[in-house]
């Protein structure tokens, strides 16, 4: 039995945080792990420019809600489905990517979560585990599924080497160069390809 694992962000949805800054306009929130290598930090300072411009969670939900899938995401993922079970395994938060899992058409999704309170200020935040993407692939393995993994970036890397197949799409050079052993496309339709070569199974019929 074979799955396949996806990334979100770069994959078939914008950067949430960078495209929610561009949305409201809130430079600060465009920051990534690049200015601010510290996880925590970079993530108090996100809920603190959230409180200190007021918005709530039904707030946030609306502005991503205008937020759209990269074009031909929802086509790629409908052809994925007819042929895999798939599984999105992200790090972004459930109630910041559920206006995009709507119009991806609710694909399984593994990810981390917000903590907010009665007014629907969000307090807190809370990350599923350790290097998530990779625990997911080893605990499909468990279950005795054939994985075959795509992703962008550094944090999809170790899920891309855990997997039976893993391909890079839409990664930056650097990323291409330090990982050569991964096959690497730009297109929905190359990553198509890429998938019907890594299966086991012939897809070509
Ligand atoms: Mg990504």
């Amino acid at each position: 039995m074979e799955l396949a694992c996806l990334d979100l962000e770069g994959v078939l949805v914008p950067e949430i945080w960078i495209a929610f800054a561009e949305k409201t306009g809130i430079e600060e929130l465009r920051a990534t792990t690049r200015d601010i290598p510290d996880y925590n930090v970079l993530m108090r300072q996100r809920l603190g420019l959230l409180d200190q411009h007021g918005l709530k969670i039904d707030d946030i939900q609306q502005v991503i809600a205008t937020l759209e899938p990269l074009e031909g995401a929802v086509e790629f993922v409908d052809w994925l489905r007819e042929r895999f079970q798939v599984i999105i395994l992200s790090d972004t938060f459930y109630e910041f990517s559920q206006p995009l899992m709507r119009q991806l058409g609710w694909p399984t999704l593994f990810c981390h979560r917000l903590i907010t309170d009665d007014s629907g200020r969000v307090v807190d935040y809370k990350l599923r585990q350790e290097d998530p993407k990779r625990a997911s692939v080893k605990a499909l393995h468990s279950l005795h599924y054939r994985v075959i993994a795509a992703g962008d970036s550094y944090n999809d890397t170790t899920m891309l080497a855990e997997a039976d197949a893993g391909i890079l799409f839409h990664a930056p050079d650097n990323v291409i160069a330090e990982f050569p052993q991964f096959p690497a496309v730009h297109t929905y339709a190359d990553l198509k390809q890429a998938f019907i070569t890594a299966s086991e199974r012939d897809l070509s019929l």
